[in-house]
């Protein structure tokens, strides 16, 4: 499952991503950061080729199995 992530402390909260994201999972929050919305995010990665800082990044994780 990949899902997008972002680094808080890297993101200049620009905006970008989330103009870039088909399915409107990020949200910049208090003018500070962009938030991802993992149950809207589906792993494409355009957020993470728009971003200038590299801050968010598509990450693979493990889902568990019950
Ligand atoms: S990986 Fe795709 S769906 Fe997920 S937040 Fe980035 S642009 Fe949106
Ligand atoms: S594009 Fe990068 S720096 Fe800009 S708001 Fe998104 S994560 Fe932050």
């Amino acid at each position: 499952m990949r899902k997008a992530e972002n680094d808080r402390n890297r993101c200049v909260a620009c905006g970008l991503c989330a103009l870039r994201c088909p399915r409107e999972a990020i949200e910049i929050r208090k003018g500070c950061y962009a938030f991802v919305d993992i149950t809207k995010c589906v792993g494409c990665g355009l957020c993470e080729d728009a971003c200038p800082t590299g801050s968010i990044k598509v990450k693979e994780y493990e889902v568990a199995r019950v």
